[in-house]
């Protein structure tokens, strides 16, 4: 039987050979580096950390929490920090712990984030510190899983922590650590900035990683649109009920729902520049009428509409409005649109992302790619709108990808091995980072 899982890894290594070019072609912005002593110390006190990062991982894995109820994890994180001479903020937007890290020398401020909440999942994962926690969600009792993996992104942080403590007398600047409630919503990140995360001091720059489950030694990122906008669609066509023998005494709203599903597939194929950035619009859900011989008063739809550029975001709504009101105007029905906004495009600030690649490359060699668009949302993204961002995917997958399942679902896996890849890409790109001045545009 052909492995499926090797085209997929070739591909992806493949992108290394380009990524090199672009680093090497565009010499406008230079590639951050802090000096080679910095490195080897951060390498070596990586190694150093290690049994602790497992252990963290381990603990907070068999101690997941949901969205605003990260209190043990929080404290975990706020005592660590403490244990380092950190100045320590808790209780940020919720849950959210800051902590702030002056360097010995002046110089620029860099923030690092991690999500600290799990999923209402019940984990099937046959490994000694495997969930058993449950919880009552949306007036139920679940069980409780990092199916995300955000329990790696906490472990990783606080490992990424101790380095940079240890090295706090060498670093140019200083490093704010944010540690965020609710990621898979409703969100932590806009709270945490309502809150001041961003602020006293401002970073110049925000970093974060996401597990995902590419084989280990893997990282890929892209410039711009990294992950996709995800705002909920619902449209109500009204419509006038009659019999079902007697169309024309009434307005129907089901064939004028059918209509409007097909339009709206054509926003994307025929209305929106593609070349630019993909989008999604999906109805997932519809609802109306309760008899085979009655055409009923309106019909419900709801969906998601998903985009990796935030001008096509803008763009999408404005038709998918058009698309439903006219349609259903042409019917003698009417349509009321409401598009809730959720989080925006995480959108990876093309500038720093040259200037950053060559230090996550300097950790993972060929194994750094450039990654597709990803069509899931991130509450990284409101940071990003504030400072200048920069998110990458961390490979935490077995080598046989056949093995590998899904972040979110209950046999989601991280690989150990991972961590310390992890803990030296975050220390790298803050120790980089702070080490070389941007090149601005006039100079
Ligand atoms: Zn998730
Ligand atoms: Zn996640």
């Amino acid at each position: 039987m052909p492995r499926p899982s090797t085209p997929r890894i070739r591909r992806l290594l493949s992108f290394t050979g380009v990524l090199v070019g672009v680093v090497h072609l565009l010499p406008a912005v230079s590639a951050a580096q802090a000096p080679a002593s910095l490195h080897r110390a951060i390498d070596e006190a990586a190694a150093a950390v290690n049994d602790q990062v497992v252990a963290w991982r381990r603990d907070i894995h068999e101690h997941p929490e949901l969205g605003m109820q990260e209190f043990r994890t929080a404290a975990l994180v706020a005592e660590h920090l403490e244990s380092l001479g950190i100045d320590v903020q808790t209780g940020v937007g919720g849950t959210g712990v800051v902590g702030v890290l002056e360097g010995g020398r002046p110089g620029p401020v860099v923030a690092l984030r991690a999500d600290m909440d799990a999923l209402p999942v019940t984990e099937l994962v046959d490994v000694p510190f495997a969930s058993k926690a449950r919880a009552m969600w949306q007036g139920r009792e679940v069980g409780v899983m990092h199916a995300c993996g955000h329990d790696n992104h906490v472990a990783i942080l606080m490992g990424a922590a101790t380095i940079l403590a240890g090295l706090r007398d060498e670093l140019p600047g200083t490093v704010k650590f944010l540690f965020q409630p609710a990621e898979e919503g409703p969100g932590g990140a806009l709270p945490m900035i309502a809150d001041g995360a961003l602020e006293n001091p401002r970073p110049d720059a925000i970093f974060a990683l996401h597990v995902f489950p590419g084989p280990v030694g893997t990282i890929t990122y892209r410039s711009g649109g990294m992950l996709a906008s995800s705002d909920a669609l619902r449209i109500v066509v009204r419509g006038a009920q009659t019999h079902g023998a007697l169309p024309w005494r009434g307005v129907d709203p089901i064939t004028t729902a059918a209509q409007i599903i097909t339009g709206l597939q054509t926003i994307v194929s025929r209305q929106v520049d593609l070349t630019e950035a993909p989008a999604i619009v999906t109805i997932g859900q519809i609802e109306g009428g309760n008899r085979g011989n009655i055409i009923p008063d309106s019909v419900v739809m709801v969906g998601t509409i998903r985009s990796l550029n935030p001008d096509t975001r803008a763009q999408v709504h404005q038709r998918v409005e058009r698309m439903a009101v006219r349609i259903a105007e042409a019917n003698g029905a009417t349509a009321e649109v409401e598009i809730d906004l959720g989080y925006p495009v995480t959108v990876n600030d093309a500038a720093l992302t040259q200037r950053m690649a060559p230090s996550l490359e300097r950790i993972v060699g060929p194994g750094l790619a450039i990654a597709p668009p990803i069509t899931t949302a991130e509450d990284f993204s409101y940071f990003a709108e504030e400072v200048p961002g920069f998110y990458f995917s961390l490979g935490v997958g077995a080598e046989d990808l056949r093995l590998v399942h899904p972040n979110h679902s209950p046999r989601f896996f991280a690989d150990e091995r991972a961590l310390p890849i992890g803990v030296r890409a975050m220390a790298s790109l803050v120790v980089d980072f702070l080490s070389t001045p941007a090149t601005s545009p006039e100079g």
